[in-house]
């Protein structure tokens, strides 16, 4: 289980393990794997050398989507796999995708036209086998208007109206890592990956630092996997094998902005085109907020871990979302705060970064190192799924061992358990109901049951029991903070501050108010669990705020 207070012990154990796969990266991929295989059978390690979903899978747009966009640059294939798996990522984890209907309104002398939008709306229903009733309608000007107002009235000509899923990435990678650790997968987060370990040329698993402490580990697995997003080419650096390879990675930069709803009201999500350059942009309302994204430019420097949000990047998105929602005048002291990441996409010569093929790709080292790159969000299960079954057919010809297929089609992720996307509607409703037993008010307890899913149990259990003690107000942390904080350590190997308020909580993107008002708290609380020392305390506290300081720049610069 990812559970921190043992994360010592089981880093121990796992020295002692045969593995059958050690996985290098803790995002959607790595995790996908870890969960396909392990159900499968296969002893599996994974180690993630920040936190888990900490790389692109906390950075992505946020859409369980079949990809649009890739219809106009003809990569059907992407578009029906994207499409179709779509559909089965909603069903497995309903708490973490909610179906978002999608406005594409179209201008005189945009990229877009009616029949242009008709048919590659209807095409899309086909190819990613949409549901009758989330099948595409074609909106008339009046039409378009009422759904929001805010939208160009200028040339408008009519609208494509769909529907995509929005997701929480970050809680998506972690709800499919707890499930991976129930079917007996190792993950562990903090752990970095810095050598390989050969036995006649071969690899044969991983030398790794715990980032916490410095101690380090030797874990042996009969292959390595490295999943390791924009960072597939620094491990790949190791291994003078694979290093010989002639694919390469090229990093493209993508930025989001987010909105307090009182300056960007945006009451539906609208797909349009940049008027300067005709690239497609999301805007989004979520939780009270309105995000806007994203831009697509080619990276080529070295620091991968907190990539930086330039005014260049600001005022792109800003042009762009002024020129398709005028009046509302944005600026760079409206936006509140702000997300970035890197697309670790397969270098082609001589395209522009959003026409490279966001397609995965798998390339095998004669040192047996497998590298899986490229790729969506949407896709991890096929992904994962393609992948193992290289490996299933490797150890099958190398050790003579047999798995079972792939069978992850129907597998709920974590706190997935609800019966179904149809039932996830009442199930929130009853929990809600439950709530105030356990101490938490109705509207806790729907936050906590939409969030965290069939889980939502362990949470009440834990807010029950704080009931009795005078725990909660040591902190100032309300009962429902209080035990999503203790969950995420318990349950979800948390450790540091940004653990909890990026990754677990997503506060840090669309509650920045909890994370002003509940940062001390909360630091007190882990504290107190995890016993940090003086300087690491101050290192924790340092690293929130420089965090918060990544998130909110632009509109302190005001
Ligand atoms: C701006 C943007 C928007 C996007 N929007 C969408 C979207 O809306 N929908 C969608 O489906 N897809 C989207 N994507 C794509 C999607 O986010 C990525 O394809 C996906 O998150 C990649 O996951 P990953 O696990 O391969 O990489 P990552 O999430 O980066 O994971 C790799 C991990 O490896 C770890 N690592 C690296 N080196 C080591 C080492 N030596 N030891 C241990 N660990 C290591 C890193 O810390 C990292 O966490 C978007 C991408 C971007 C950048």
């Amino acid at each position: 289980m990812l559970n921190t207070l043992t994360r010592k012990d089981q880093l121990k154990h796992m020295q002692e393990v045969d593995y059958d796969i050690v996985v290098i990266g803790g995002g959607i991929t790595g995790a996908g794997i870890a969960l396909d295989a392990s159900k499968r059978g296969m002893k599996v390690a994974l180690v993630e050398m920040q936190d888990f979903a900490e790389g692109t899978s906390s950075r992505s747009t946020k859409l369980v989507h079949g990809g649009l966009r890739y219809l106009k640059q003809f990569q059907v294939g992407v578009v029906r796999e994207t499409g179709l798996e779509r559909a089965i990522v909603y069903e497995n984890g309903p708490h973490v995708t909610t179906p978002e209907w999608m406005l594409l309104p179209f201008h005189k002398g945009g990229t877009f036209g009616h029949f242009t939008t008709s048919i590659g709306l209807r095409v899309y229903d086909m190819l990613a086998e949409v549901k009758k009733n989330e099948r595409r309608r074609m909106l008339s000007i009046d039409q378009v208007l009422e759904k929001e107002p805010l939208v160009r009235r200028d040339g408008l000509k009519g609208g494509g109206y769909y529907v995509e899923y929005r997701t929480d990435d970050a809680r998506m990678t972690i709800e499919v890592m707890k499930r991976a650790a129930e079917f007996g997968a190792d993950p562990v987060n903090h752990v970095k990956a810095d050598a390989f370990v050969y036995d006649k040329g071969k690899i044969v698993g991983i030398r790794a630092t715990d980032q916490l402490d410095g101690e380090t580990y030797q874990l042996l697995g009969r292959r390595v996997i490295n999943a390791a997003g924009p960072w597939v080419d620094d491990v790949r650096s190791h291994d003078p094998e694979a290093k010989k390879g002639k694919k390469q990675l090229q990093l493209s930069k993508g930025v989001h902005i987010v909105f307090d709803q009182s300056d960007f009201p945006l009451g539906q999500a609208v797909y349009f085109d940049a008027e300067s350059d005709g690239r497609m942009i999301f805007a989004i309302p979520r939780s009270g907020k309105t995000y806007v994204g994203t831009t697509d430019t080619f990276y080529n420097g070295d620091e991968k871990e907190m990539p930086a949000v330039t005014a260049e990047d600001r005022h792109y998105l800003l042009d762009a979302a002024n020129h398709m929602f005028p009046g509302l005048d944005l600026t760079d002291s409206s936006i509140e705060s702000t997300w970035a990441g890197f697309r670790p996409l397969i270098l082609e010569e001589g395209k522009d970064p959003s026409d490279i093929s966001r397609k995965d790709e798998i390339w095998e080292a004669d040192s047996n190192l497998i590298t899986i790159a490229g790729g969506k969000l949407t896709g991890y299960r096929h992904m994962a799924e393609e992948i193992v079954d290289l490996v299933a057919r490797r150890l099958g010809s190398d050790y003579g061992l047999k798995f079972k297929p792939s069978d992850t089609k129907h597998q709920p992720i974590s706190g997935g358990d609800v019966g179904g996307s149809e039932n996830f509607r009442a199930y929130v409703r009853q929990m809600a109901d439950r709530a105030p037993s356990f101490g938490l008010t109705v509207d806790d307890g729907r936050e906590i049951a939409q969030k965290y899913g069939s889980n939502t149990d362990m949470i009440f259990e834990i807010a029950g029991n704080l009931k009795d003690t005078a725990a909660s107000d040591r902190y100032g942390l309300p009962p429902a903070v209080h035990a999503q904080v203790l969950y995420s350590i318990q349950h979800e190997m948390a450790y540091k501050p940004t653990d909890y308020f990026v990754r677990r909580s997503s506060d840090m993107y669309f509650s920045i108010d909890k994370v002003n008002q509940y940062r001390d708290g909360v630091i007190g609380l882990m504290n107190s669990i995890l016993g940090w020392d003086e300087e690491t305390r101050t290192r924790y506290e340092a690293e929130l705020d420089r965090s918060y300081l990544e998130a909110t720049r632009p509109a302190m610069e005001k």
